[in-house]
C-alpha cells in the first residue's frame, strides 16, 4: 500500500508564532461531551464555587473520560447544548473570579505500574488531542502479556493546512514530548517509538533529532508532506510498514498511535496533576488580521478568539473548528472551545465559497487515485444514490476516514466525502 496522498497548499503561516495565553474570559461554557463515547454526568450545581482542575463531570461508562473546570469561579447556569452531531449535552456556564485558584485535589498522581498509569491518564481527562477525541486511557489499557505492543507511533504529522499547534508543542515543549513518550514506553514495555513529523516542519524535526540523538529506541521519522499523512492508519503504516485492516485497532498490529500534544500533556500531568483544562489553538484564515497560536481555557467562547486575532464577526463568511479538510463548520460565535479543538479558522467571502456547480462525473478516476484507503468514491456515491446498503458494505465504506481528498480533487465538484458520511448513517 504505497501512500502518495494529495498535495495541498500548507498555509503554515503561524509556524513561528510563539503560543501566548489569551486574557481570562468573564465566563466559560464547559460541555459534558467533549470526547468519543458516553457524555459525563454533572457533579456540580448552580451556585457552586469551583476551582481550576476540579472535576465537574464524570461517567461510569468504560468509553468516557472526566471533565474538569478550567477556571475558578461560580457556576451560573446549566444549559442544554446542541452538538455538531445533532445530539444535545449539558453545558456548565461558570463566571470566572479572576483568581484562577487551583483545586486542592490537583496533585501529581502516584504511578508505579501499567494499571496505575492507565488510571492516572483516565483521571487526567485526556482524550486524543489531534481532534478525534478517543479517550487516551482506553488506547493505553492493553493486556500487554496477551497482546504485546512493540511500536509507539507519535503522530506529529499535522497534515491539515493552516494548523500549527502540534508543531508548536514540538518546538516549545520538546522535553515534555520525549518524557511523555518514555513514560508510555516504560509502562507498556514498548521497545521502539517513532516521532513522525512532516517534512514541512524543519525546525521541529531539527529540535527533536537533537533531543533524541542519544536515545537509540526513539526515532524521528521525517514524512512526505502529503495529505492525509496524519490519519491514524496512514501514519502507522508510514512509521512501521504495517497495514491496519478494516475494523482493526492499531494494537492488533502491535502499535499504539498517540498524538504528539497528548504525549506532552501526559508528561505534564504526571509531574503536576493538572488535568486537561487548557488547549493550544491556531487562529488563522484570511478573516483574522493577526493569525497566531494561543493557549485558552477549555470552554472559552470562539467570539473571544475572534476578538483576540483581530477578526470582525461581520466579515466572517465561514468559521471552522479544525482544518479546512476535516474541520467542522461553526454556526455560532458563542460556541465553546473543547478539549479536542486544535484550530479556529475564519474566512471571508473571498475564500469561503466554492461557487462552481456540480457537473456530471467524467470518470477521470482522480477520486480513486487520491483515496488513501484505496476506495472507489465514485462507486460509493452511486451505491448511496441507489440506497444500496449491501453494495456500500461491499465497497468497504467503513474504511472511509472522511479525509475529504476525493472531494478536493474532483473536477466535477462532487461532494464525495459528504456522501460517504450520509452513506454511513444509511447503513447504520
Ligand atoms: S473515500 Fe473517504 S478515505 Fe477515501 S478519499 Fe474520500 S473521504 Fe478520504
Ligand atoms: S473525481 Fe469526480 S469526476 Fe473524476 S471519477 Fe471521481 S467523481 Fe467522477
Amino acid at each position: 500500500m504505497p501512500f502518495w496522498g494529495i498535495k495541498l497548499d500548507h498555509h503554515k503561516t503561524t509556524a513561528d508564532s510563539q503560543t501566548v495565553p489569551i486574557p481570562l474570559p468573564k465566563t466559560v461554557k464547559i460541555l459534558m461531551s467533549q470526547h468519543m463515547g458516553a457524555p459525563c454526568d454533572l457533579l456540580v450545581n448552580v451556585g457552586d464555587e469551583v476551582k481550576v482542575g476540579q472535576k465537574i463531570g464524570d461517567s461510569a461508562a468504560f468509553m468516557s473520560t472526566p471533565i474538569h473546570s478550567s477556571v475558578s469561579g461560580t457556576v451560573k447556569t446549566v444549559e442544554d447544548y446542541l452538538l455538531a452531531s445533532g445530539k444535545v449535552c449539558k453545558a456548565v456556564v461558570i463566571e470566572t473570579d479572576g483568581n484562577q485558584t487551583v483545586c486542592e485535589t490537583v496533585q501529581p498522581p502516584q504511578v508505579s505500574d501499567l494499571a496505575s498509569f492507565v488510571k492516572a491518564v483516565k483521571e487526567s481527562g485526556c482524550c486524543g488531542l489531534g481532534g478525534a477525541g478517543f479517550p487516551t486511557h482506553i488506547k493505553l489499557n492493553v493486556d500487554i502479556k496477551d497482546k504485546p505492543i512493540d511500536s509507539l507511533v507519535i503522530n506529529a504529522a499535522e497534515c491539515e493546512p493552516y494548523i500549527t499547534s502540534d508543531c508548536r508543542e514540538l518546538i516549545e515543549r520538546p522535553d515534555d514530548v520525549i518524557d511523555g513518550v518514555e513514560k508510555v514506553m516504560k509502562y507498556l514495555e514498548i521497545e521502539n517509538a517513532y516521532i513522525c513529523i512532516e517534512k514541512n516542519k524543519p525546525q521541529a524535526i531539527k529540535i527533536m533529532k537533537q533531543k533524541t540523538a542519544d536515545k537509540k529506541n526513539i526515532t524521528v521519522v521525517s514524512l512526505r508532506s502529503s495529505y492525509p499523512q496524519g490519519a491514524e492508519k496512514v501514519v502507522a503504516y508510514s512509521a512501521t510498514g504495517r497495514i491496519i485492516g478494516e475494523g482493526e485497532l492499531p494494537s492488533a498490529k502491535g502499535i499504539i498511535v498517540l498524538n504528539v500534544s497528548t504525549a506532552g500533556f501526559i508528561s505534564r500531568y504526571l509531574k503536576t496533576g493538572m488535568p486537561l483544562v487548557e488547549k493550544r489553538l491556531t487562529l488563522d484564515g484570511d478573516a483574522f488580521r493577526t493569525p497566531c497560536n494561543v493557549m485558552v481555557p477549555v470552554g472559552t467562547a470562539v467570539s473571544e478568539l475572534v476578538t483576540f486575532a483581530d477578526g470582525a464577526q461581520s466579515g466572517i463568511a465561514k468559521l471552522l473548528a479544525g482544518g479546512p479538510m476535516m474541520g467542522m463548520c461553526l454556526y455560532d460565535f458563542s460556541a465553546p472551545i473543547t478539549k479536542t479543538n486544535n484550530a479556529i479558522l475564519a474566512f471571508t467571502e473571498k475564500l469561503a465559497k466554492n461557487k462552481e456547480p456540480k457537473t456530471a462525473c467524467i470518470h477521470c478516476g482522480r477520486c480513486v487515485a487520491a483515496c488513501p484507503m484505496k476506495l472507489m468514491p465514485t462507486e460509493l456515491e452511486k451505491a448511496y444514490e441507489a440506497k444500496d446498503a449491501d453494495m456500500l458494505r461491499k465497497l468497504k465504506l467503513n474504511l472511509c476516514m472522511n479525509c475529504g481528498s476525493c472531494t478536493y480533487v474532483c473536477p466535477a465538484k462532487h461532494n464525495l466525502a459528504e456522501v460517504n458520511q450520509l452513506a454511513k448513517a444509511l447503513i447504520r
